[in-house]
């Protein structure tokens, strides 16, 4: 496999992740309220009913857990949940906050009520998690104050606050700190006719114009994830403005998306590539993931994250004890004919049209 730096740098189209051509729009984009926000139907039930009780006792939201593949809107809920109880919501990250010190002053800079925000809190540090524990539990941290010997521990009480954590791998949180989120809500992939929606929402909000086949073209191949979508929906603006009158059409959808070589369920070249070795390398599985990321070059944790939900969505891909196993429908959407048909058609049974 021929790899340039270009390849192993670019980010890719399709990434879940936030990349810097991403910019403010994303910010532009995020709807305000939970009317605004598109799908995700059962979690924004339960979510409405449980800002209304807190909000009703004068009470700060139980702590909340978002677990789900990255850009499916956890950021975007928390801020909404900030909006709707009317407080201040701080956004950090868990590999920002280094030192327990970090985590002191920001639970200590909290007003009443107020929402802390920590995407990745799966890498959140021992020490720091450890102080999260009774600042969770008890609304209390405790702060050694001195060195050596003569080092105390006083505690200090906090305002009532509400954390909401965010993760792409809930299996990797410690069951402590998992035990004291009151609230624990998965985020799923979003549908096409979900996603249609939100690229029109976004469409109009960019002063886009996009026709509704052009919008459903887009979501189509957007891998369930809202910022795809509305990544994709930039880049084929540029299309239709570039080869037609600026607006989007399914055909120029069509012909843009093809030429980001991200083909009709939404696959790019690294699921691809990632089928393809699983299927060619190593028989259709199975391989573990280690194995499989060393041979096409990429780290497990990207196979991991954004690769596997999507392809294990679309049923091309399972995960077994043993490792990961290419399914029929991988091999067809590859145009590669399963074992049992080479076989068949090398014992002369099949006779292909
Ligand atoms: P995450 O925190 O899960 O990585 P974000 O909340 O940052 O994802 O969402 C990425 C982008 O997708 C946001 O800018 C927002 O515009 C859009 N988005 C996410 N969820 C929705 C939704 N349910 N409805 C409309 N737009 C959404």
């Amino acid at each position: 496999m021929i790899h340039t730096e270009e390849m192993e740098f670019a980010p890719r189209v399709v990434s879940p992740e936030n990349i810097a051509e991403d910019g403010d729009a994303e910010v532009s984009l995020r709807p305000q309220s939970l009317h605004e926000y598109i799908g995700q139907e059962k979690v924004k039930e339960k979510i409405a009913i449980y800002i209304k009780a807190a909000k009703g006792r004068g009470e700060p939201l139980d702590h909340v857990l978002l677990y789900g593949p990255p850009g499916l809107g956890k950021t975007t809920l928390s801020s909404i949940i900030a909006h709707e109880m009317g407080v201040n919501l701080r956004v950090t990250t868990g590999p920002a906050i280094e030192k327990p010190g970090d985590l002191v002053s920001l639970l200590t800079g909290l007003n009443d009520n107020d929402v802390l925000f920590i995407d990745e809190i799966h890498r959140l540090s021992r020490p720091v998690e450890e102080l999260l524990y009774p600042a969770l539990e008890d609304r209390v941290i405790d702060i050694i104050i001195g060195k050596g010997p003569s080092a105390r521990s006083i505690r200090m009480d906090l305002k009532p606050f509400t954390l909401i954590g965010a993760t792409t791998r809930a299996g990797q949180l410690s069951a402590p700190l998992r035990d004291r989120f009151g609230v624990i809500e998965r985020l799923e992939l979003y549908n096409k006719e979900q996603l249609t929606d939100i690229i029109r929402r976004s469409a109009m909000i960019l002063g886009i114009p996009c026709e509704g086949d052009g919008a459903e073209e887009i979501a189509g191949r957007a891998r369930g994830t809202p910022r795809i979508a509305n990544r994709l929906l930039k880049r084929v603006r540029d299309f239709a403005d570039v080869m037609g009158n600026g607006c989007i059409t399914k055909e120029i959808a069509s012909i843009a998306l093809s030429r980001l070589e991200i083909d009709g369920l939404g696959l790019d070249s690294l699921d691809r590539r990632m089928l393809s070795m699983i299927i060619k390398g190593y028989g259709g599985g199975p391989v573990g993931l280690e194995t499989l990321a060393a041979a096409i070059g990429e780290e497990s944790v990207t196979l991991e994250d954004i690769c596997e939900p999507f392809l294990m969505q679309l049923g091309f891909l399972g995960r077994t004890p043993r490792g990961r196993v290419a399914t029929r429908l991988a091999y067809e959407h590859l145009g590669i004919l399963p074992p049992e048909q080479e076989k068949s058609r090398d014992d002369g049974q099949l006779t292909l049209p």
